[in-house]
């Protein structure tokens, strides 16, 4: 089969190899019909989260089921289905608790208690071996481990388009929001407005917020939160966003804040030389001007991506007695409600799709989407 593989940073092909096979009773194939790229795929391919050996990429999947193990008896060849992006196992003490990015089960060589470097969660799809080492689904076929478990069956009728971001960001953004615990009238800060920041957004409008401020520094971005998600927003390139954000909040500060940038926020030289000197990986500028926009008691969510410790605002959180919340979101604790959002219409993602490439392309997609060229949002390959 055709799969985009991850040699080295900025290095992406497209190429020839071996079929995935069925390895255990709880496995199915896949013949993916859509992939995606998350921004979470960009840390691997800009070199902040190390792969050294040649991977297949890609968490953001979906497709018709091929093969099933023994033991999936919910999955019948030929179902369609969409797959959450983390690997659970659905049986040990952690995806008993709806915790299933902390599965017990699944990445059975890194995962530990610490979080440190060397000990992670549970595995992911076309994440690295530090998260399992499992082969990624920007792919011809796919295998997925747990079969019986992650995969929802699509409803017929339901586009691929409109299905696909079920995998990830729709419960991504989702998360974010929940973490936070809007309710009615909340005023929501959400820092970046790629897929992401644009589901938290929309989620944040479906939890009752009564103002939502999007906060991004690329112009073609902040006008996608205008137009397709109702929301206000705050160029950081030209105005400090905090300052913005308290002065639409009668100088409080935000209700919650979302940080939906990561450790590749932009930040200038400064700070790139003192990351050099303290082994500092990327940026936590996004994260810590969400906690200084977010009001005194209120909550702040890191759902951006962050790989490695950071000199962080402890004195100003403890001050304001913020509520913090971070980490891997968790899709199969809530897909099977957004999957009814979508079907009703209320949520959907594949409006934000400007790229629609063959998946020979993916290369040139990965660039697109990476160096933010041609207004890209969000690319679909197709296998
Ligand atoms: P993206 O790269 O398309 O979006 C990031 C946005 O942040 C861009 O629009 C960029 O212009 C903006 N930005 C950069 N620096 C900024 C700054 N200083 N201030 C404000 N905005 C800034 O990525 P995405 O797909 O939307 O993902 C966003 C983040 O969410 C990534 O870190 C990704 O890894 C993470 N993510 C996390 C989960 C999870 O489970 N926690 C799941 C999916 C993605
Ligand atoms: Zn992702
Ligand atoms: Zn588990």
């Amino acid at each position: 089969m055709k799969a985009l593989v991850f040699h080295k940073p900025k290095d992406v092909r497209v190429e020839e190899v071996p079929d995935p096979r069925i390895q255990h009773v709880r496995d199915a194939v896949l013949r993916v019909t859509a992939a995606s790229i998350c921004g979470s795929d960009l840390h691997i391919y800009n070199g902040y989260l190390p792969q050294p050996a040649p991977m297949i990429l890609g968490h953001e999947f979906m497709g018709v089921v091929e093969e099933v193990g023994p033991r999936v008896s919910n999955l019948r060849r030929g179902d369609r289905v969409v797959v959450p992006f983390p690997i659970a196992c659905g049986v040990c003490w952690f995806c008993r608790r709806d915790l299933q990015t902390h599965c017990e089960q699944s990445n059975p060589k890194h995962y530990g208690p610490d979080g440190s470097p060397t000990q992670k969660g549970g595995g992911l799809f076309g994440y690295t071996e530090l998260y399992g080492g499992y082969a990624g689904g920007q792919a011809d076929y796919v295998r997925v481990p747990f079969a019986d478990y992650g995969p929802r069956k699509v409803p017929e009728g339901l586009s691929d388009e409109r299905a696909l971001f079920l995998s990830d960001i729709i419960p991504t953004g989702w998360s974010a929001v929940e973490w936070c615990g809007v309710s009615g009238g909340d005023t929501v800060a959400v820092f970046g407005c790629g897929p992401v920041g644009l589901m938290a957004q929309r989620a944040a409008w479906l939890h009752g917020a009564r103002r939502v401020i999007a906060v991004d520094i690329l112009p073609y971005r902040l006008a996608f939160a205008k137009r397709l998600c109702g929301s206000d927003t705050v160029d950081a390139s030209r105005v400090d966003p905090v300052e913005a954000i308290r002065q639409l909040t009668a100088g409080r500060g935000a209700d919650a804040c979302i940080d939906a940038v990561g450790m590749e926020a932009q930040h200038g030289w400064l700070e790139s030389a003192k990351n050099i000197l303290t082994a500092q990986v990327g940026s936590i500028r996004a994260l810590r001007a969400a906690i200084r926009a977010a009001r005194r008691g209120g909550a702040v969510c890191a759902i951006g991506v962050y790989g490695a410790d950071a000199d962080f605002p402890l004195g100003e959180v403890f001050e304001k007695g913020l509520r913090l919340r971070a980490g891997q979101a968790l899709p199969h604790a809530c897909i099977d409600q957004l999957l009814e959002l979508v079907c009703d219409g209320k949520m959907r993602a594949d409006d934000i799709v400007t790229h629609r490439l063959p998946l020979s392309e993916a290369p040139r997609a990965y660039r697109a989407f990476n160096d933010k060229l041609e207004q890209c949002m969000k690319v679909v390959l197709r296998p």
